[in-house]
């Protein structure tokens, strides 16, 4: 700031799913200064160190200002209007030549409501094609399946005020002092006011771990036999709320494919069947804490200790997750497991009782999960539904007929498809898949393949706009207006604060001017100064209903976001509660209204081994994951320069023990090999986290050191989720 006027004005922070509010601070057309919103009931005027930066992150000496296309081999400056009828034309050209199925757009929990809401219109109602999907996938894929299962209906029951009523948290394998760590300092916060307990259950020791009253590390996947003994601890003390059970829930087993259309290729068969308690408590016995014991590392006094306060009815507890639940071959499973011992208690749904699944992205929740930008979704409901299509086509304003009725890739098919040659046009927007995705070299290699043709949209150069054919320049965050919904279903509107550089335009503006170039004038009929207004209005008539009504853009503007379902001028703060939510309607204090008989379901759910364990040839396990300085890919933390000095480049964090062993000291090269290639990097002992004993963790956001060239393509059957946590590699000092 140079001391002159500065004007504040309010903006969820876009660096994760938390969904801080913040002030910027704009001086003489340049924001300057970030503060957190003491209005905001999310951070009551907190922020994290990268919510504090955040602002610098627009005025990295490499934006990308120009739209680039490439030609002979070099990218060649051209004006906005040039790229735009390229990218139409090209579009045209390969469904003419191809089909409709041969185009598709990749997007993210990080585009804004309005983004993915063009794209999925675009995409699923003007051209007719189901190749819409987003980062989301790859990251809270499984959240959203495991709410589908038990309950019906996606999306936290809870929120966090449920922080301010719970006796004890529960972390199922999520580094929240790094991850989420705003919210992690509420539950330190109510440590301090009211002696409430944290209990860190991992299979690494972080921050977190060292923060929390108790650290129990278990072996990776294991988490499935855990979560199974305690509800067998649950049943064996008669800890059973029978009453809630009774009214509430049914007993399932069977996989379920959540008729993704994909079930004959993946030869799902196994349909789902009701089972009853009888049944499922027998089914219990193969976990009792002393056999869970053998397989999981963890003590059975340990297993025991956390199911006596899940069976306590004297203790409110909250269990949170995110991606050591969602990114896990058993993904759906662990996520139902979790509900299960909730649901066995009647701990849900009210204040402090609360099975909380946290999302990583600021709008994984708004944007992909209630617009629905994945190939299955549509904004109210799935495309397999033909209810569900006539309705998103009326208010599209395109036949029926356009929207196909079966979903086609998820995200690693998507980019399998790509390979193959089956897609040959994809637009990748607020994303970095070139760093993100599994297996990567098979997909980096894929995307360069002859007759691909790829536009990426973006603020700065990274590996994946080094794959595109045309580069758009996009204008970031506060440049433009847009919305975001964090993890406890709030949406939450920004203004543009500040002018884009160039001719960077917003994601939203590029689709729609792309759209009407390919003759969709009708249906994009928005105009440049109030687009973002006509779009979240048009958007909201899909959630018109009690179940999950969106808040006018009005309500939007003057308060620090609302939380839907909203009705009758009221956030609902606690969903299937009568209490709170009024789309309850049998009468009864619970009513799970996402099931057609109400009632939510425990799932019969085994124990699996992981898609790809140690072995003598690749002894170790090998996880991945973020560090608190930086935003996934560093794409832009890595441009704010307190935030690289901070955190400068990649490691592999190494196990004192085995680094003792193996003569490995704290920066030394180490050489990473697993079955799908080798990568080399510098050694972490003691420093940030500890592995456990033969294991080792990689930060991913280091794209001089791409992990995920080495990491495993493997995914949750039901959610399609890739499992980034765990695969076999062999470790080697240089
Ligand atoms: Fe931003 Fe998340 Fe930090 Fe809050 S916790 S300031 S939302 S990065």
């Amino acid at each position: 700031p140079k001391g002159g006027k500065m004007d504040w004005k309010k903006a969820p922070c876009r660096f994760c799913g938390v969904g801080c509010g913040v002030l910027v601070g704009v001086e003489e057309g340049k924001a300057v200064a970030v503060k957190g919103d003491p209005k905001s009931p999310v951070n009551k005027g907190l922020c994290c160190v990268k919510g504090y930066h955040s602002v610098m992150a627009l005025y990295g000496k490499d934006r990308l200002t120009k739209p680039l296309v490439k030609k002979n081999g070099k990218y060649v400056e051209t004006s906005m209007d040039e790229a735009l009828d390229l990218i139409a034309s090209k579009m045209k050209t390969t469904i003419k030549d191809y089909g409709k199925d041969s185009v598709s757009i990749y997007g993210s929990g990080q585009w804004t409501i309005p983004d993915g809401y063009v794209a999925s219109k675009l995409f699923k109602g003007c051209i007719g094609t189901n190749n819409v999907e987003a980062n989301a996938r790859l990251c809270m894929a499984s959240a959203v399946t495991g709410f589908l299962t038990s309950f019906g209906a996606d999306e936290p029951m809870g929120c966090y005020d449920d922080i301010d009523h719970a006796d004890v948290f529960i972390l199922w394998g999520n580094n929240m002092a790094e991850m989420h760590p705003v919210l992690f300092s509420r539950l330190l916060d109510q440590r301090l006011k009211r002696g409430v307990k944290i209990i860190d259950f991992a299979t690494r020791t972080t921050r977190t771990s060292m923060a929390a009253d108790k650290s129990i590390l278990f072996l990776p996947q294991t988490d499935l036999a855990v979560a199974n003994a305690i509800c067998y601890e649950i049943i064996k003390n008669d800890w059973v709320n029978k009453d809630f059970v009774e009214q509430h829930c049914n007993f399932n087993k069977g996989l379920t494919n959540m008729g993704y259309g994909l079930e004959d290729k993946y030869k799902f068969k196994d349909k789902p069947e009701k089972i009853d308690f009888e049944a499922y408590k027998k089914f219990l016995e193969d976990y009792t804490p002393e056999k869970v014991e053998k397989i999981s590392g963890v003590s059975a006094k340990d297993i025991k200790y956390m199911a006596s306060f899940y069976g306590d009815p004297n203790k409110k507890v909250m269990s949170l997750w995110c991606m050591g639940m969602n990114q896990h071959s058993r993904g759906t499973w662990i996520n139902n497991l979790v509900y299960n011992i909730h649901l066995l208690t009647g701990k849900i749904s009210e204040p402090g009782n609360s099975p909380f699944s946290l999302t990583g992205q600021p709008s994984a929740c708004g944007t992909v999960r209630e617009v629905g930008t994945l190939t299955h979704k549509l904004p109210h409901g799935v495309v397999m539904k033909k209810e569900h299509r006539e309705f998103a086509a009326k208010i599209w304003d395109v036949p029926a007929e356009n929207i196909p009725s079966k979903p086609t890739y998820h995200t690693v098919e998507m980019f399998r498809a790509l390979d193959r040659g089956d897609i040959r046009f994809m637009w990748i927007q607020v994303t970095n898949p070139m760093v993100t995705m599994p297996k990567l070299k098979r997909y980096r290699d894929a995307a360069k393949k002859e007759g691909r043709f790829i536009v990426v949209s973006d603020i700065y150069p990274t590996p994946t706009t080094d794959i595109a054919d045309v580069i758009l320049p996009s204008a970031m965050w506060i440049e433009r207006e847009g919305m975001f919904g964090n993890s406890e279903r709030r949406t939450q509107y920004f203004e543009q604060m500040v002018n884009p550089p160039g001719e960077a335009m917003s994601d939203t503006w590029q689709i729609v001017e792309v759209a009407k170039r390919m003759g969709f004038e009708k249906q994009f009929y928005y105009k440049k100064d109030t687009h973002v207004e006509e779009i979240y209005n048009e958007y909201r008539r899909h959630h018109d209903n009690k179940k999950h009504n969106m808040a006018p853009l009005a309500v939007l503007k003057k308060n620090p976001g609302m939380q839907w379902p909203y009705v009758d001028g009221k956030p609902t703060k606690w969903r299937f509660n009568s209490e709170y939510d009024p789309a309850c309607s049998n009468g009864k204090k619970f009513h799970f209204y996402g099931k057609p008989d109400g009632k939510a379901v425990i799932w019969q759910r085994p124990y699996e081994p992981a898609a790809e364990e140690p072995d003598k040839d690749f002894p170790f396990w090998l996880n991945t994951g973020r560090v608190v300085e930086h935003w996934h890919t560093g794409s832009m933390t890595r441009r704010i320069p307190v935030l690289h000095k901070a955190m400068p480049k990649g490691y592999v964090e190494l196990n004192p023990g085995d680094a003792k062993r193996m003569q490995i000291k704290t920066g030394d090269l180490v050489k990473l090999t697993t079955r799908r290639g080798e990568i080399i990097m510098p050694a972490s002992v003691n420093e940030r986290g500890v592995p456990a004993p033969m294991q080792v963790f990689v930060p991913f956001f280091d794209e001089k050191m791409l992990i995920n060239d080495i990491t495993l393509d493997s995914f949750c059957p039901i959610s399609k989720e890739p499992d980034y946590k765990k695969c076999a590699v062999q470790v080697e000092k240089v």
